[in-house]
């Protein structure tokens, strides 16, 4: 029988909770009304975690996974798991239990009520420092003030995904992928559920700030070009500020021709503040250019290593994010 509800559950290194979420996520798996699958896409971990999801798939054949050659990182592997996701429904969620199973059949009460994509809000924040809490609030508002399409602040990726949505994120095939962008851009009837996030169940924070902070980027980049506008404004703003010393010194040169003007650190920090805004401009303009460079090479998103529980046609070694 076919599923009718996939779950996505993007896997690195969570050897330790593994077993943890399957225990969960079959409790509530085995309370709904149709068959389920479950996709773990193992973004390529160090650790035992491919082990343990080759046993539990030995043990429970709803099970399927897929293996990465190597780490490709989150929202590919998310990306991934939608690929080969063949129920009417996606659930997406993180390994480490900070998105609680058990708010699953609300986000599937949604969906009955016609909603084809029920996010999960985040209503607090768990344990988490207060450095991410204040990055992560500033982040969503500045996101929210840039984007051309309305992205909810405090969502992650937590969220159901409603069969026209899983074909039209399948559809898109950009790399530098922001999922809960991605998910916003669709359309279709959206809702939100309000959830408290729990502390991660136990490892290390996947998510290194070098990675958060890619994600960041990826997110304001991918849907906004204000940044590259923000070099028009700051040449304007530098060619008052030059207008302006050059009327100053014409009118110090009438009225004090005496007075030396204290001309070196004037023209260093002119030099400085013009440097500075060429640097800062050169760099938004590389982050775009970085981008288009990325797409156009079009490499697959990722290699496969490894799948099990899907039929022979869509064993494929490579994803190019479309359907194959
Ligand atoms: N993850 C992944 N690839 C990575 C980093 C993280 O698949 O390169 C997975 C990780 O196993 C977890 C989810 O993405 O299921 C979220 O990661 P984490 O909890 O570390 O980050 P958070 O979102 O809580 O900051
Ligand atoms: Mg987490």
């Amino acid at each position: 029988m076919s599923a009718k509800y996939s779950f996505v559950v993007p896997i690195y290194n969570e050897e330790q909770t593994i077993e943890e979420l399957y225990r969960r996520l079959k409790a509530v798996i085995d309370r709904l009304d149709s068959a389920a699958e479950v996709i773990f896409v193992d973004d390529g971990s160090s650790d035992r975690s491919l082990l343990l999801l080759r046993h539990l798939r030995d043990r429970d054949r709803r099970i399927c996974y897929l293996s990465f050659g190597r780490n490709f990182g989150h929202q590919i592997a998310v990306t991934a798991g939608l690929n080969f996701a063949r129920g009417q429904v996606a659930i997406v969620l993180d390994a480490d239990l900070q998105d609680p199973p058990e708010l699953i059949p609300d986000l599937i009460a949604k969906w009955q009520q016609g909603y084809q994509v029920v996010y999960a809000q985040r209503r607090s924040r768990g344990q988490e420092n207060w450095f991410k809490r204040c990055s992560a609030y500033l982040f969503y508002r500045l996101l929210r003030k840039l984007a051309d399409v309305d992205i909810p602040s405090d969502t992650g990726d937590f969220c159901l995904l409603d069969r026209r949505c899983i074909d039209a994120l399948d559809a898109m095939p950009e790399r530098n992928r922001y999922i809960r962008g991605l998910r916003a851009w669709v359309g279709f009837q959206q809702t939100a559920i309000e959830f408290d996030r729990d502390p991660r169940f136990a490892g290390e924070v996947k998510y290194s700030f070098r990675k958060s902070f890619a994600l960041a980027l990826n997110g304001i980049v991918a849907f906004s070009s204000v940044p590259l506008r923000l070099s028009t404004y700051l040449g304007s703003i530098a060619a008052a500020i030059a207008i302006g010393m050059a009327i100053l010194v014409i009118y110090w040169r009438i009225f004090y021709p005496d007075s030396p003007l204290t001309g070196f650190a004037i023209i260093m920090s002119c030099s400085f503040f013009l440097g500075a805004v060429q640097l800062i401009c050169i760099g938004i303009l590389g982050e775009y250019i970085g981008r288009i460079y990325e797409e156009v090479k079009g490499r697959p998103l990722y290699t496969l290593s490894e799948v099990a529980g899907f039929e022979a046609n869509r064993e494929k070694t490579t994803g190019d994010g479309t359907e194959n």
